[in-house]
């Protein structure tokens, strides 16, 4: 199972908390009983905003977390899906968002391997739902690691522009972490969203071959290899 790391950490620590382990294990039951794909990704964006709203509404922490709107920072960092998660940015897709098919291509070459992805150009790691204002395309249906991020004190340390990322404290989202696993124990496949996306319109290509998916399909795969060399 392809936990994102900060979710397993979070559950290695808890996992033992009765308190804990029931909303993992909750968050499953549930998921098991939804059939559509859309209605179980909203299901668990719904828990983590949920949970998350305790803690980010909290006006001592607002006060405290730096985040806004613009600061693209964790942006250009690697994003972890489930194939529910990118079945609804697939979505998305299919019904208007435009994403830049090289940059897509680009990284879903680098696979799951997390040093691959850093061995990018900073500009080359932007998220492909990005926009050139720094707002996220699909906001409402953004993954749940994009839920959760948050850090307090300084904002400049989350950079990884051509430095290594500072000393950053990241808000401890513990019950949306424990939904997040839960969705990831539940989750058929995980990886990259990169990756997932396009494994996603791949699988949804080969079973129903619409012209929207088609021509989708053609501007990924049609695209010619680029080259490897992206040391910083
Ligand atoms: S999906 Fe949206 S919030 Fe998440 S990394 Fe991409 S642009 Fe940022």
């Amino acid at each position: 199972m392809n936990v994102p790391a900060i979710a397993k950490s979070t559950f290695e620590l808890l996992r033992n908390q009765p308190e804990f382990l029931s909303i993992t294990e909750s968050v499953i039951t549930h998921l098991n009983k939804i059939k559509s794909s859309l209605e179980r990704t909203r299901f668990v964006h719904n828990m983590v905003d949920e949970y998350n709203k305790e803690i980010f509404l909290h006006p001592i922490l607002k006060e405290m977390v730096p985040c806004k709107s613009g600061c693209t920072a964790c942006c250009h960092t690697q994003v972890s899906v489930t194939e529910d998660e990118a079945s609804l940015l697939l979505h998305n897709i299919t019904n208007g968002v435009e994403i830049d098919y090289n940059l897509l291509s680009l990284q879903t070459e680098q696979g799951n391997v997390t040093k691959d992805f850093y061995k990018l150009a900073y500009k080359d790691r932007k998220c492909v739902f990005l926009d050139d204002t720094g707002e996220c395309k699909v906001y409402n249906d953004r993954p749940s690691v994009c839920r959760t991020n948050a850090v307090v004190g300084d904002s400049a340390q989350c950079s990884t522009d051509g430095v290594e990322q500072g000393p950053i404290r990241l808000v401890k989202t513990s019950k949306a972490d424990m939904v997040i696993v839960g969705a990831y124990a539940h989750a058929t496949e995980s990886g990259t969203l990169p990756m997932m996306l396009t494994k996603v319109l791949k699988d949804k290509h080969a079973k129903d071959n619409t012209s929207i998916l088609k021509s989708l399909f053609d501007r990924i795969i049609g695209r010619k290899p680029v080259s490897k060399d992206y040391e910083l």
